[in-house]
């Protein structure tokens, strides 16, 4: 059993908290608990009231994530309020529920360069150290120093970028560490020219991606010297619906939510769409988003 008042204490707490809301697809059934510390001190001393059993989902923005219909038997713990952001000369400091927006923002405002590609991802900086966020050339490990990170049994640790083996996509986070901060070393650079890449980026992306329709970015990963949204187009599915969810007809690689969507829906075209090109060029199409309470 949960100490719920004692959690209730140290932040929002909710039962059967409705998941969709939390994620940028719109899709995802209720979580048993959703918790919310409201700081970082908060977590620390919330954390041995969670019994050890307990499954826990850390969520970010939910912005690559695809959770199921029937949601998550656990709890989940949003670090939203973990958002200490600061820069000291040219290192920069931020807490696990910063958006990278932001971090983009206070980098180029101090004139650093490094993570002029945050401003076009719509996650928080703990979803982004996991996933290895990057676009546009540049990626989270090209520039991270180090993370902190929290563990069941309440043990806090520095981690160097050195232990967490990071790839494309991909980082060796230990089995249940939640991130709780991470530490950047930039580049200084000219303000202005930092803000102007950033814009083109910004302006790139709306051209090219399905923004007013909510998705969950880059459904699978590119393939070695390939793209994914190339491969998946040239099979014929761009612009393939089922249900109410359809592989974009503005770029092949997200699926978008035409208006309540089902995650079996998305499951449906995920599967369509590795089989037929698996089928037409024997490449095998490796997922981005993060399946939640679902499988393949
Ligand atoms: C329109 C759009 C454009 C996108 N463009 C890009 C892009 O250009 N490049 C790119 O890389 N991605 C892109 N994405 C995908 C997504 O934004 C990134 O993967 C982002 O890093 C996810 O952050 P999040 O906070 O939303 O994480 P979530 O989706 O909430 O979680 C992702 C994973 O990280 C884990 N996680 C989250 N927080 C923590 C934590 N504190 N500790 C441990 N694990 C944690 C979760 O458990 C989950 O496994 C895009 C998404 C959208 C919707």
């Amino acid at each position: 059993m949960m100490c719920c008042s004692h959690l209730a204490a140290l932040g929002l707490l909710a039962q059967h908290e409705p998941l969709a809301p939390h994620t940028t697809l719109g899709i995802g059934g209720c979580a048993t608990w959703w918790f919310r510390p409201e700081h970082e001190h908060a977590l620390l001393q919330a954390m041995p009231m969670i019994t050890k059993d307990m499954y826990i989902f850390p969520i970010g923005r939910g912005s690559n994530v695809l959770i199921a219909d029937s949601g998550i038997d656990g709890l989940v713990l949003d670090l939203s309020d973990l958002n200490t952001l600061e820069v000291s000369g040219n290192t920069l400091f931020a807490g696990a529920g910063v958006r990278m927006g932001k971090i983009a923002q206070l980098a180029a405002n101090s004139g650093l360069s490094g993570l002029e590609f945050m401003a076009t991802v719509p996650g928080d900086l703990g979803g982004g150290v996991a996933m290895n966020a990057g676009a546009f050339g540049q990626q989270v490990s090209d520039v991270l120093q180090s993370v902190t990170v929290l563990y069941r049994d309440g043990q806090v640790q520095n981690l160097s970028r050195r232990d967490l083996d990071m790839r494309y996509r991909y980082t060796a986070l230990p089995q249940g560490a939640l991130i709780l901060s991470a530490t950047f070393e930039l580049s200084h650079a000219d303000a202005a020219s930092v803000k102007q890449t950033m814009r083109s980026m910004r302006l790139k992306r709306s051209e090219t991606q399905p923004l007013s329709l909510p998705n969950c970015g880059s459904v699978f990963k590119n393939p070695e010297g390939d793209f994914a949204a190339r491969l998946i187009e040239s099979v014929g599915l761009k612009g393939k619906q089922i249900g109410n969810a359809s592989i974009s007809d503005k770029h092949a690689n997200f699926i978008v939510n035409q208006g309540d969507a089902s995650c079996e829906d998305v499951l449906r075209l995920i599967r369509l769409a590795t089989s037929e090109v698996k089928k037409a060029t024997g490449i095998a199409l490796e997922l981005e988003v993060k399946l939640v309470g679902c499988s393949l």
